[in-house]
């Protein structure tokens, strides 16, 4: 969790200690009330100081920039287009619309919807401060550049969106997130869509738990200590419809260094574990171990369709060192993982991250059950 430590105050800053403002449709608190208005057919509707929507008791409030002209016509933050995605990347993250608040920094609209200016900002903030005093949500989300400004000081978003912020003066906890007008912008690109999901995620996530951390769920893990379990794992693994699977090794040179177990998968939260040496000491005995490589050597081989993670840079190399050509390997985590968000920091791409990201086996660090 990062603190607000930017060397320009972030005019919420400044404002903390001023007035706090009910919403008053009459405001002439500065000159956007001259410019709130939209066309509606050949009438103009004119709308000033639009306050936020959603149940008094949302523990989620998200802040966008200002009123557009579909704002105006209809009185409400958020609609209109760029008000569709943003409900639908809601319903993509679990969040159902009527459960948040939504409300804007600014509650009038910019002539050609231009940025608000900071005098515009720190004018209508008394309102917005109202609001959140009144909500008392747990989370405060900053939709785009705007609102993320004004409460965290001149930041990057798209560096920094998706990451919690406190800022003095608030209980809630901030994460800034692009805004939805962005998206629709971007819908050529995909990953922009897909992050900006992801940050909502988080924010539902932070919002239930207080942890950016998804719920461990516990794994079962079975050790393979027989000839028997074995034959059964492996009739397990010619019906399945598809196979995941993980070797573990003593480094990563498939010419020096040695395969200790492998890993096999085929639902959710359970894995079975076949070891080939433990201590540096082989676990099968002579007459065993030639049926177990024998037996994984036609499997690997097999119509079988198999994935693994990061398996081009470890798998595929040490079991083609132990003689197995392996046939069908459908999917590779890393390289979907690079295909899904190419801009990941590297240190994420490591296989606990991959396994919390996209498959809920986080556990994988447990020990083994059996
Ligand atoms: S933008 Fe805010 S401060 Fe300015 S006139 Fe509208 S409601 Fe008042």
């Amino acid at each position: 969790m990062s603190a607000v430590t930017q060397e320009k105050t972030p005019v919420v800053l400044q404002a903390l200690t001023g007035e706090r403002l009910a919403i008053n449709p009459g405001c002439s608190r500065c000159g956007l009330c001259q410019t709130s208005e939209a066309q509606n057919g050949y009438a103009v509707i004119r709308r000033v100081c639009v306050g936020g929507a959603g149940p008094k008791n949302a523990t989620i409030m998200f802040i966008g920039e200002a009123l557009g002209s579909e704002e105006v016509l209809q009185g409400v933050p958020f609609v209109g287009a760029a008000g569709r995605v943003f409900t639908d990347c809601l319903v993509e993250a679990g969040i159902a619309r009527d459960e948040v608040y939504v409300t804007n920094v600014v509650k009038c609209r910019p002539p050609q919807n231009r940025v608000p200016r900071s005098r515009e900002i720190a004018a209508c903030l008394p309102y917005l401060l109202q609001e959140i005093e009144e909500l008392k949500p747990n989370v405060i989300v900053l939709v785009g550049s705007t609102a993320m400004t004004a409460f965290l000081g001149p930041l990057s978003i798209t560096k920094v969106h998706g990451q919690v912020f406190t800022v003095e003066g608030f209980d809630a906890r901030f994460v800034p997130v692009f805004h939805p007008s962005y998206v629709l912008r971007r819908a050529d690109d995909s990953t922009v869509r897909k992050k900006f999901i992801n940050d909502l995620i988080l924010v539902r996530r932070f919002a239930a738990t207080g942890s950016i951390e998804k719920p461990r769920q516990s794994n079962h893990y079975v050790l393979v200590q027989d000839r028997a379990a074995f034959d059964g794992l492996m009739r397990k693994l010619f019906q399945a419809d598809v196979v995941d699977f993980d070797c573990e090794t003593t480094g990563g040179n498939p010419g020096t260094d040695r395969l200790i177990c492998i890993a096999f998968s085929v639902r959710e939260h359970e894995a079975f574990v076949v070891p080939l040496e433990v201590n540096g000491t082989r676990f099968w005995g002579v007459v065993e171990e030639d049926h177990v490589r024998s037996e994984l050597k036609r499997f690997f081989e097999s119509e079988v369709p198999k994935c693994a993670h990061a398996g081009a840079l470890i798998d595929i190399p040490f079991l083609r060192a132990l003689g197995i050509d392996l046939r069908h390997y459908d999917f590779d985590g890393l390289v979907m993982d690079y295909l899904l968000d190419e801009n990941k920091p590297e240190h994420q791409r490591c296989l606990k991250e991959l396994a919390w990201d996209h498959n809920d086996m986080g556990g994988y660090e447990a020990g083994l059950e059996e």
